[in-house]
Order: C-alpha cells, then sequence, then structure tokens
C-alpha cells in the first residue's frame, strides 16, 4: 500500500485550498456533497486527520467517522424522503478506490431507483441545492 499523499484533493478540501459544499463538520469530520453525484443528495463523509483508507485508519479515526456516518445517513433519508440509504467505501485502486483519503459515500436512495453511472459531473447548483436541503435537516 501507498504511503499518505499530503496532496490527495481531499486533502486540499480540508485546508480550504479548493472549494466544496460543505454540509456538516465536527472537531473529527467533515461531511461534503460529491461532484459527481451517483443519486440526489450524494455526499462524502472524511476524517480531517490523514488516512488513506479502512487499512491504515486508527479505530478512533473510524469511530469518529462512523458516527457522522450515520448522522448523514438519517440527515439524508429526512432530506430525501429516501427509502433507504446506501453507504459505499473503497480501497486502494483495485478496491475501486480514486481519492486516497479515507471516504464514506452516502447515496439516499428511492425504491426502483438505480443509481446513476460514476463519472458524470453534476450540476453545481442543484449540488448547492441539495447541500442546503441536508443541512435543513441537521439543524
Ligand atoms: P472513490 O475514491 O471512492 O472511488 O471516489 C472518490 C469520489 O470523490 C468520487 O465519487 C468523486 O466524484 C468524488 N470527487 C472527486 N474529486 C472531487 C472534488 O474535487 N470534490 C468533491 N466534492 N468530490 C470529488
Amino acid at each position: 500500500m501507498g504511503d499518505y499523499d499530503p496532496d490527495n484533493i481531499f486533502a486540499k478540501i480540508l485546508r480550504g485550498e479548493i472549494p466544496c459544499s460543505r454540509v456538516y463538520e465536527d472537531n473529527d469530520t467533515l461531511a461534503f456533497m460529491d461532484i459527481m453525484p451517483r443519486s440526489d443528495g450524494h455526499l462524502l463523509v472524511i476524517p480531517k486527520t490523514p488516512c488513506r483508507n479502512l487499512l491504515d485508519a486508527s479505530p478512533e479515526q473510524l469511530a469518529a467517522v462512523m458516527s457522522t456516518v450515520q448522522k448523514l445517513a438519517k440527515a439524508v433519508v429526512k432530506a430525501f424522503d429516501a427509502d433507504g440509504v446506501t453507504v459505499q467505501q473503497f480501497n486502494e485502486a483495485a478496491g475501486g478506490q480514486e481519492v486516497f483519503h479515507l471516504h464514506f459515500h452516502i447515496l439516499p436512495r428511492q425504491e426502483g431507483v438505480p443509481m446513476r453511472p460514476p463519472g458524470n459531473m453534476g450540476d453545481f447548483d442543484l449540488i448547492a441545492q441539495h447541500a442546503e436541503r441536508v443541512k435543513g435537516a441537521l439543524a
């Protein structure tokens, strides 16, 4: 496995070097909208401290992230009146990981509606509207 790259895109988001649609943060974690949403409301939860993925994360990082994952899973169900929620997490390139800072995908799901294919840039205005819905559900 490789080392942690401090110039990965999520590290840059954490340092404020590139923007994101932030929906929640606490001392240890950050949640923001995915720019290529595979369902309306698709968001990501990351630890604020460095780790590549599940394989090098500490129990403390995992505990903090999973607590936020649950909080945001409940929030997207409420915000999108979802029938369910998919949580995804990939490890190393062979496991489907593209950004090498631990992250969990949270995707609100509607009965019978498939996830969109990966790799398609979303509409920024719509993503911003969806971020506001999630923030409203958290309030
Ligand atoms: P994974 O590493 O789990 O395969 O996927 C990385 C995820 O990060 C993808 O869903 C992709 O759309 C998302 N992503 C990649 N670059 C950015 C970015 O600059 N900003 C945001 N918000 N999401 C990104």
